[in-house]
């Protein structure tokens, strides 16, 4: 008997940790497979972690980005919801521990928990230069970049008003390309007219980035066309500079000390524990090591997907970090669970990579789909259809797009809110 044959007369225990891309993918497809899905996550949303920048820099709100597990699976009976933070496995009983003390049996396990960013050795950086991967986060940097400008506007000493003035992000990836962007147009397009002390146009955007060139898993003329539409936005872009200190004052970066207020993380990731819960092989930067059916090497009846994972493509590089590629992945494990239900073996994970995107700026976007590659105008318009299209539900899809006519047409930015602080608290 496979690990997942079903007991007769009683339901195959399923359960899913994480209902990120991967997680909800899974459950997803085993719609009117015979399992009973238990989906914990220690968040009561999904989001839709491609426009968090967006939140970030005041042009969506979080609930255009962000919906309630429950409520996506309100259709679904043999689905149970749980709001819990998952701490551990234990194998042996086959049970998921829950931080709280209670525990989950399954009969088959499925691990979709993501990552976070990662400061290289230097967590003690994370207080002054916070990532970008919750909601939570998402707001935090939202205020601070709008409070940056706030103190700027009440501030008479020129030094301290430049360095609330400059903005710099570390990491020059599609997140650390696309904020630094849309923190420009911000300072440049939207902020002008509205304050009185401060010209908002000298704001400086820093983006800092330690490797050769921005985005670099995109091709060479895709990467140097993102460098010049960033420069074009006022960004100044510190290419092969490692950042050697983040405080309280500001970065150092290349052996110099840059005055600024505000940080943002946008380099490396480190993937959830899952690893460590089962005593599994990692890679550096703690993504669990599957084997070729994404199952754990030694527990057959468990899976792990997505940001939490490691596992090369057809061409032997290894599975990107993206959403696609994690959904691609929780559809591959419903299949394989329906066919071990079945009793028959299921074929290798094949991954199909369908293309990188990032916008820079409202009205140019970069695509790279291999052969194909697209810049410019055109590009920024398939990149915001295929937001649009994979956001969830018709309401979202059209408040959206709504907001990004506003902000092409207008400039308004209408997510402009300080919000988890009064005006005493800055960092
Ligand atoms: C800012 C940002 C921008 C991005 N932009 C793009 C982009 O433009 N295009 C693209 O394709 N990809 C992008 N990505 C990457 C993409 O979002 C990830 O690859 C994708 O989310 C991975 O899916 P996942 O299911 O593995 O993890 P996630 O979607 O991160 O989901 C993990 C889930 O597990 C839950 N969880 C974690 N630990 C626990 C625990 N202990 N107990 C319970 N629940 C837990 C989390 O709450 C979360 O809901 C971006 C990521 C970020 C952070």
């Amino acid at each position: 008997m496979t690990p997942a044959q079903a007991d007769p007369g009683k339901r195959h225990r399923v359960v899913i940790v994480g209902a990120g891309f991967g997680g909800l993918e899974a459950t997803y497809r085993l719609a009117g497979a015979p399992v009973s899905i238990t989906l914990v996550d220690r968040r009561n949303h999904h989001l839709f972690q491609p426009l968090l920048y967006q939140v970030a820099t005041a042009s969506l709100a979080t609930s255009e980005i962000a919906w309630p597990i429950r409520y996506l699976l309100r259709d679904r009976p043999e689905v149970t919801t749980l709001f819990a933070t998952v701490s551990g496995v234990d194998a042996q009983n086959k049970r998921v521990l829950l931080e709280d003390g209670d525990a989950l049996p399954y009969d088959t396990l499925l691990l979709a928990t993501g990552a976070r960013h990662a400061y290289f050795g230097h967590d003690e950086w994370e207080p002054f230069a916070p990532g970008l991967k919750t909601l939570e986060d998402a707001t935090t940097l939202r205020r601070r970049i709008l409070v940056a400008f706030e103190r700027a506007e009440r501030e008479s000493d020129p030094a301290r008003r430049a360095a609330l003035m400059t903005f710099v992000i570390i990491g020059a990836g599609p997140t650390g390309v696309e904020l630094a962007g849309t923190i420009a147009e911000l300072a440049r397009d939207t902020l002008p007219p509205d304050f009185r002390n401060i010209d908002t146009h000298s704001a400086r955007v820093v983006l800092i980035e330690a490797g050769p060139r921005v985005l670099a898993g995109f091709s060479d003329d895709l990467s140097a066309y993102a460098q010049r539409g960033l420069e074009s936005l006022g960004v100044e872009v510190m290419l092969g500079k490692a950042v050697t200190e983040c405080n309280a004052d500001g970065v150092m970066y290349g052996g110099e000390q840059l005055q600024a207020k505000t940080l943002i993380w946008a380099a490396g990731v480190r993937a959830s524990p899952a690893a460590e819960w089962l005593g599994a092989a990692a890679d550096r930067a703690g993504r669990l090591q599957v084997e070729p059916d994404l199952t754990v090497s030694g527990h057959p009846d468990i899976f792990a997907i997505g940001d939490t994972v490691t596992i090369n493509g057809p061409d032997a590089k290894p599975v990107p970090g993206i959403a696609p590629a994690a959904k691609q992945q929780g559809r591959y494990v419903a299949a394989a669970i329906r066919a071990r239900l079945r009793g028959e073996q299921p074929a290798p994970f094949r991954y199909q990579h369908s293309g990188s995107l990032a916008q820079i700026g409202k009205r140019k976007a970069v695509i790279d789909f291999g052969r194909i590659k697209l810049r410019g105008a055109v590009a920024w318009w398939i990149w915001g259809i295929a937001h649009i299209y994979f956001l969830i539900g018709l309401r979202n899809r059209l408040q959206v797009a709504i907001s990004w006519l506003w902000i092409h047409a207008r400039d308004q930015r209408a997510a402009r809110l300080i919000t988890q602080g009064s005006s005493k608290v800055v960092r």
